[in-house]
């Protein structure tokens, strides 16, 4: 089953992605990690791309094609594959069904109240990374970490100013998508609000009726 997991920030994609991925035991496929993942390992593509992040700029989407379609040639992927985060841009899109067919696309639903809710809630551990959110995954003690004493605190991605921003780039260039894969007619809704447990049996039996 290959799969396009869509929706704003904050709707949990990553890690509903995670768990369903190791439920099917298909790989969980991130521009995220890929992006890391080619730095890291200082590739041809990785040292483009860690150039281009480096002078702040967005990495453009053919580079972004390019590590996934790369990625997409991995043995691995012969069951199917979720991907997060990609495509982004109709312009992705395009480019991804040159090379890929896909079987469904999961759109999860969620406010922007939610998403601000959930994204201006969240704190790390300075020290460990370990995560933390006022509302939901509260600390023994406020502002200190539980596993190493460490100070908690606010991502720079989890301002106010920059959760607005984020939503207002997702607005622009992926919700597009919605009804660029509606009109394909595999899109499927799935409710992205509940706890992450109900979402993700959601989305199972969702993906299980296609
Ligand atoms: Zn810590």
């Amino acid at each position: 089953m290959k799969l396009i997991f869509l929706g704003p920030p904050g709707a949990g994609k990553g890690t509903i992605a995670s768990k369903i991925c190791e439920n099917l035991g298909i790989p969980h496929i991130s521009t995220g990690d890929l992006f890391r993942k080619a730095i890291k390992n200082q590739t041809e593509l990785g040292k483009k791309v860690q150039q281009i992040i480096e002078s702040g700029d967005l990495v453009p989407d053919a580079l972004t094609v390019a590590l996934v379609k790369e990625r997409l040639n991995n043995p691995d992927v012969e069951k199917g594959y979720i991907l997060d985060g990609f495509p982004r841009t109709i312009g992705q899109a395009d480019s991804l069904s040159e090379f890929s067919s896909i079987d469904a696309v999961i759109n999860f639903t969620i406010t922007d109240d939610q998403v601000i809710k959930r994204l201006a809630g969240r704190r790390l551990c300075k020290n460990c990374g370990a995560g933390y959110h006022v509302d939901t995954v509260k600390p023994k003690e406020e502002g200190i970490c539980d596993k190493c004493g460490g100070e908690l605190i606010i991502r720079p991605d989890d301002a106010p100013e920059a959760i607005k921003n984020r939503l207002a780039v997702y607005y622009e260039s992926t919700e597009p998508l919605i009804d660029y894969y509606r009109q394909k007619g595999i899109l499927n809704d799935v409710d992205g609000s509940p706890e992450v447990a109900a979402v993700v049996k959601d989305t199972e039996t969702t993906i299980s009726a296609i």
